[in-house]
C-alpha cells in the first residue's frame, strides 16, 4: 500500500501548505536540526490517530498547530493528508487513490476524514488495522525506539514480534470474543436461575 505523499498544512513548523511526495524506492529526508524532520513522522502518526500529545512532544494536542514565529503569525489549525496508491485494494476501499486527513481547529475539535468525507476516529483506526498499520505499528520506528527495542525485556520484545508478525489484531480479536463469551455465560445463569423460580 504505498504512500504517495504527505500534504502538511499549518502543523507544527510547516506553516505553509507542503506536499511530500514519496516515489518508488527509498526517500530520505535531510536537515539541519531542529529543520522538522522528526514532525514528519509524527504528522504520520497523527493522522492515523495518535491520541497523546506528548507523544507528539506537546503539552496539549492544539500545540501541533504552527505557534507562529519571528516572522509569522500564529495558525488558528492545522490539517495532515496521506495519500496512498490503493490500486491493489490493501485498503478496504473502492477507490484507487485514497486520502486520509485529521485537522484540528484551536478549539482543539478534531475532525477526520476518508476521501473528503468526514468519519470517526474509529474508522480510521480501523481503516488501518484491517492493513496491518496502526500509529503504534513497527512501521514507523522513531529516535530512541530502537535502544528500547534492544533493552526490552523478553515478553516485551516478544509483543513486539508478535505485532510485527500481524498476530496482535487477532489477540485482539480473541479478547472480546472471549469478554462476549463471558457476558453470554453470566446471562444464561441468570436466565437459569428464572426458569428455576418459574418452575
Ligand atoms: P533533529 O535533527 O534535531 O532531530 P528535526 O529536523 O527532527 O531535528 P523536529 O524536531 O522535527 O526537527 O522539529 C523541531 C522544530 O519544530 C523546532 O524548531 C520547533 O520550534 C518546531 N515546532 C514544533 N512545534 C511547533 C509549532 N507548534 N509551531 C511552530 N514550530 C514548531
Amino acid at each position: 500500500m504505498p504512500l504517495t505523499s504527505l500534504i502538511l498544512d499549518g502543523f507544527k513548523s510547516f506553516a505553509d501548505k507542503t506536499e511530500i511526495q514519496f516515489t518508488n524506492g527509498i526517500t530520505g529526508i535531510v536537515g539541519p536540526n531542529g529543520s522538522g524532520k522528526s514532525n514528519i513522522t509524527e504528522a504520520i502518526r497523527w493522522v492515523m490517530g495518535e491520541g497523546s500529545a506528548k507523544s507528539l512532544r506537546g503539552r496539549s494536542m492544539k500545540d501541533v498547530i504552527f505557534a507562529g514565529s519571528e516572522f509569522r503569525k500564529p495558525l488558528n489549525r492545522a490539517e495532515v493528508t496521506m495519500v496512498f496508491d490503493n490500486r491493489q485494494r490493501e485498503l478496504d476501499l473502492p477507490a484507487d487513490r485514497v486520502t486520509i486527513a485529521r485537522r484540528i481547529l484551536q478549539s482543539g475539535d478534531n475532525e477526520y476524514l476518508i476521501n473528503g468525507k468526514q468519519v470517526r476516529l474509529r474508522d480510521v483506526r480501523a481503516l488501518f488495522m484491517d492493513s496491518g498499520l496502526s500509529q503504534n505499528s513497527l512501521a514507523i520506528i522513531s529516535q530512541g525506539r530502537v535502544d528500547q527495542i534492544l533493552n526490552s525485556q523478553p515478553k516485551e520484545r516478544r509483543g513486539i514480534i508478535e505485532e510485527a508478525a500481524g498476530v496482535l489484531h487477532f489477540k485482539q480479536q480473541k479478547q472480546q470474543a472471549q469478554a462476549q463469551l463471558e457476558t453470554t455465560n453470566d446471562n444464561l445463569i441468570r436466565i437459569n436461575d428464572l426458569v428455576k423460580e418459574l418452575e
